[in-house]
């Protein structure tokens, strides 16, 4: 989705809002590294203050996840909101903000940037999960196993490998 920004930049309009949603491409999706991505839903609006161009927006998606330990989907619902100041190549010496380009704003890719940015490091299912057997491969959320070696909680296994040493 591009947004013409000359009727805000020329005083025609004061702001303008915007609504849509939009499929995350390949190429982020890869980034992200969630198993699935549903639509993300975008709101928000460009507007000019003090002869500054701001977009302020609204986004939300669901992202399915692998947990990092016991590999189990987890289900994610990432939103969050922003404002930016939207400034052109020139500006970009002085002022911080968002480059656009020939007065028109690809909302799409900048809200593609701030999702991931915010994207979460660490995956679990839940707090305590006990990961999975490095003998067996079972789930130990749902019970022990027959194998002999006892299970290290994988929260201390850097202190395993410290003593191992
Ligand atoms: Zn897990
Ligand atoms: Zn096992």
């Amino acid at each position: 989705m591009l947004i013409n920004l000359s009727p805000i930049i020329n005083g025609r309009y004061d702001k303008e809002a915007f609504e849509d949603t939009f499929e995350l491409n390949v190429e982020h999706g890869k980034r992200v590294g969630a198993l699935h991505v549903s639509p993300i839903a975008f709101k928000g609006e460009v507007s000019m203050l003090d002869d500054k161009l701001f977009v302020t927006c609204h986004y939300c998606g669901e992202f399915t996840f692998s947990c990092d330990r016991c590999l189990e989907e987890v289900k994610l619902l990432i939103e969050d909101d922003f404002e930016t100041r939207l400034i052109t190549a020139e500006q970009e010496e002085y002022y911080d903000g968002y480059v656009v380009e020939n007065e028109t704003l690809d909302i799409v890719e900048l809200v593609s940037d701030e999702l991931l940015t915010h994207m979460p490091l660490h995956v679990l299912c839940r707090e305590n999960c006990r990961g999975i057997c490095a003998t067996c491969g079972k789930n130990l959320n749902e019970g022990e196993c027959n194998c002999d070696d006892a299970h290290i909680d994988p929260r201390f296994e850097v202190l395993k490998d410290l003593f191992s040493k």
